[in-house]
């Protein structure tokens, strides 16, 4: 017998014929022997649908009451999963975050998880129930519901199976686990067997939104073992764990290409101490999310900065350089907003070298400019004109033997 948390993501539970397959699934699980947790999303949509409805009244409802009322969604589908298991006659039980005592920080909206008593839920394991909890929430110590942030319920589940020390942690989405690129864009990208959490981490940092980032960052910190995979079929997914030596044998292990980016440029700004710190300061207090900075320094006292930022920040950057540029004695702000970020991902790019001018080549070989350029220990980066973005990446992926066993 073993232990096995399961989470079941928005579109898994999308409506009531899901939400019986569901059940048919965790019956099935269950039949052979082993203790069940579960956790489910809100029906797809419906997370969005709420919080519209909030705006709809308020430009800016308070957030306290915004976790009240995003903590309904997930209420919704514990009960009708647990009913769906109580028709089929197999016991289970639902509980909302505070109930199965998930404790949180004051933070409404994106509360960060302090500790777990989870001895309701083992009592219930050790009564034979199935155990469902509604992912994305929790409770602070003033008693006040709390939410975890858009895509909580990742967390939910890893955050529990290392509470109730699970043998086997499971992801259940609509796809068939981890990519070495977009199947959409790539027809022959293939399905990972495996990926480690730091390849994981910043596949989704590039755009590959799998699953929630904080997420992945818990089950590293507590070595939880996890699989994505899907809830419409039975094939085996992608096994999401530590880096292991062989690991770096494959040097790239994906690509992913985020289009959600503007390129922004402050040209001729004063090259003195300051300046650089002036700029981010000031996009940090407009919550700028800023990546990608390249500096270059001219002649004659003059520099030149170049970032991204997500698109929907853009409005809020420009306003917040203005200012900037009057205090630092000049400067001007352009913005170049179709772009696209390649990225490609590997452990193993700590022990091989030329993988940038791999893919440098591969790129010039389909005739694709080279913007930006950023690298971390384990990613290289490149902006590209939006138009090409995709043919960028069919050439990334071709270079590096991705579409190969
Ligand atoms: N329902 C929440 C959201 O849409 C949490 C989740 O689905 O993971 O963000
Ligand atoms: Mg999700």
């Amino acid at each position: 017998m073993s232990r096995i948390v399961q989470k079941y993501g928005g579109t898994s539970v999308g409506d009531i014929e899901r939400i019986k397959r569901v059940a048919e699934r965790i019956k099935a699980v269950r039949e052979e022997g082993h203790e069940l947790v579960i956790v489910v999303s809100a029906r797809s949509g419906v997370t969005n649908e709420l919080l519209a409805r909030a705006r709809a009244i308020h430009e800016h409802p308070s957030e306290r009451e915004l976790d009240m009322l995003l903590a309904t969604g997930e209420q919704e589908t514990i009960a009708l999963t647990a009913i769906a298991l109580h028709a089929l006659a197999v016991p289970a039980v639902s509980y909302t975050g505070a109930q199965a005592g998930i404790f949180t920080d004051k933070v409404h909206t994106k509360a960060k998880i302090k500790t777990i008593n989870a001895r309701p839920i083992e009592r219930d394991l050790k009564a034979g129930k199935v155990v469902i909890v509604a992912g994305f929430q929790g409770i602070n110590e003033d008693g006040q519901i709390t939410t975890l942030g858009r895509g909580g319920s990742d967390l939910t589940a890893i955050a529990l199976a290392a509470a109730v020390q699970a043998d086997k942690c499971e992801i259940y989405t609509d796809v068939d686990g981890v990519y070495t690129a977009d199947p959409r864009v790539v027809k022959d990208a293939r399905k990972l067997d495996e990926i480690s959490y730091d390849e994981m981490l910043e596949l989704a940092s590039s755009g590959s939104k799998v699953m929630q980032s904080r997420s992945v960052e818990f089950a590293k910190k507590y070595n939880v073992v996890f699989e994505v995979r899907s809830s419409f079929n039975h094939n085996p997914g992608t096994i999401v764990k530590e880096e292991v030596a062989y690991m770096e044998q494959v040097v790239v292990r994906g690509v992913a290409v985020d289009k959600d980016q503007t390129k922004v440029i402050v040209s001729n700004i004063p090259d003195k101490p300051g300046s650089a710190a002036k700029v981010f300061r000031a996009l940090a207090d407009a919550s700028v999310i800023v990546d990608m900075i390249v500096q270059n320094v001219g002649r004659h006292g003059i520099a030149n900065l170049t970032f991204t930022v997500p698109q929907s920040d853009t409005a809020r950057a420009v306003k917040a350089l203005e200012p900037v540029l009057d205090e630092i004695g000049g400067g001007q702000v352009a913005v170049h907003e179709r772009i696209a970020k390649l990225s490609v991902v590997g452990v193993g790019m700590k022990t091989h070298s030329g993988v940038a001018a791999t893919l440098f080549q591969a790129l010039a070989d389909v005739g694709i400019n080279i913007d930006l350029i950023s690298t971390s220990e384990i990613k290289i980066s490149v902006v590209v004109d939006l138009d090409r973005a995709d043919e960028a990446v069919r050439a990334a992926h071709a270079v590096f033997g991705l579409d190969k066993v």
